[in-house]
């Protein structure tokens, strides 16, 4: 599944069984809206927790040092 970080914006396996359709989608998303697009092969659906988006997102991003 690919969801959009920003808006309601998704796919998975169930809305297109092409996994190559599946990325085409989210790249397109992402050049026309700016939008982040984040994925997860699990089988539940990844759910927001209830925090602000920015620590959210900041949890994603690996620290570089
Ligand atoms: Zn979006």
């Amino acid at each position: 599944m690919k969801y959009c970080l920003h808006c309601d914006w998704h796919t998975s396996a169930t809305d297109e069984p092409s996994a190559r359709t599946r990325s085409r989608a989210a790249i397109d998303h992402h050049v026309e809206t700016g939008h982040t697009i984040d994925s997860s092969d699990g089988v539940v659906p990844p759910r927001l927790p209830d925090v602000p988006t920015e620590i959210f997102v900041d949890d994603l991003i690996p620290s570089s040092d």
